[in-house]
């Protein structure tokens, strides 16, 4: 019988049933996909407690790589066996299998194993629009990201060290930071023990940072303005800590004329020639071995509730695998 989790009121990891589920034939536009690996990612978290919004009952899950089992009507460019991964709404990946719209698919190359493809897809593919779109890294820069001992961190580090880019990593304990400098950060700065803007002004000579990755949000915010050089630019892409608080323009325009963003992936992913051009990026970049999945730990589905209790106690690093 396949299973998945269910959820029926926003709430702590506790509200996560685990459930046999009636999954059926795939709709036309759709697939039937066996899941291998589903990814965890911190945006479940804020899907599961309420931070974003669902109707209820509710499902949970973003990402998940599989084998497909059955096409829908006008399905034309997969078909059964195809190896496939996939991101995006609808919600529901915590799952044995499931129906997804073909729309989100990507075929994976032989050389990427599903755990890959489930660690990769949501936080592989967030990087690759956090450096080549938000503010497009040329290969010379020093730029401060966050949370860097995280599943968007670690993969962070090594891809700006294969672009040629200098990584001033933060975390919270050492342990973090020697894993981020491991996977190519070069300064590290532990955020509750020092002050992270003097550090800054200090590896970067007193100027600052042109960009600054932040997926902390609320705690860091403010200090992620005071780190930018003059027109520098904070890419605010999460809100691990909690959502930032409003802010005035006055707030940029005294620090130096900067920018602020607020992207999410799925705005770049929408288009399928843009998920197309992004997996093959991600693909390439990890098929040339520049950068590897970091897979901290690995759940059984059915625990992921201690999943994501050890994600909000920071205690995971890198990505995370619920195993079906
Ligand atoms: P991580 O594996 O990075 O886990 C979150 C990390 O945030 C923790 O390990 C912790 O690292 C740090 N953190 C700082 N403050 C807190 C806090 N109060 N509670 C919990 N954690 C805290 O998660 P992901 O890699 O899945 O995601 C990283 C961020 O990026 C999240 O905010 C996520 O929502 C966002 N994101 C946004 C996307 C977008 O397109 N907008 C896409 C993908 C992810 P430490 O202990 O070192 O502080």
């Amino acid at each position: 019988m396949p299973k998945a989790i269910r959820i029926n009121q926003a709430g702590g990891p506790e509200v996560m049933q685990y459930v046999d589920v009636q999954v059926g034939e795939p709709g036309a536009g759709e697939v039937r996909i066996k899941h291998h690996a589903v990814g965890l990612n911190y945006i479940d978290v804020y899907f599961r407690d309420g931070t974003y919004e669902q109707p209820m009952p509710g499902s949970i899950g973003l990402e998940a790589s599989g084998v497909i089992e059955a096409v829908g009507a006008g399905v034309g460019d997969f078909k059964v066996g195809d190896r496939v991964a996939y991101t995006g709404r609808p919600l529901g990946a915590y799952a044995t299998e499931r129906l997804v719209p073909a729309s989100l698919l990507v075929k994976l190359p032989d050389s990427i194993e599903h755990d890959t493809a489930a660690a990769m897809m949501l936080q592989g593919l967030t990087v690759d629009y956090l450096f080549n779109r938000s503010f497009p890294l040329k290969g010379g820069e020093t730029i401060l990201f966050h949370a860097a001992a995280g599943g968007v961190g670690l993969i962070a580090c090594q891809w700006a060290r294969a672009l040629g880019v200098t990584v001033i990593a933060t975390a919270s304990t050492q342990d973090k930071l020697d894993l981020a400098k491991a996977h190519g950060a070069t300064h590290l700065i532990n955020y509750r023990s020092e002050n992270v803007v003097e550090r800054v002004k200090e590896i970067t000579g007193g100027r600052g940072v042109p960009v600054v990755y932040d997926g902390v949000g609320a705690d860091t915010f403010k200090i992620s303005l005071d780190c930018l050089a003059k027109f520098g630019t904070l890419v605010s892409f999460g809100n691990a800590s909690g959502v930032v608080p409003p802010f005035t323009l006055n707030d940029l325009s005294s620090r130096g004329s900067l920018y602020v963003q607020r992207p999410t992936l799925f705005h770049y992913t929408a288009e399928r020639a843009s998920l197309d051009q992004m997996a093959a990026r991600l693909f390439e970049v990890v098929g040339s071995g520049k950068v590897k999945a970091s897979i901290g730990q690995r759940y059984a589905l059915a625990d992921a509730a201690q999943a994501h209790r050890d994600l909000e106690a920071r205690k995971t690093t890198g990505s995370t695998i619920l195993v079906p």
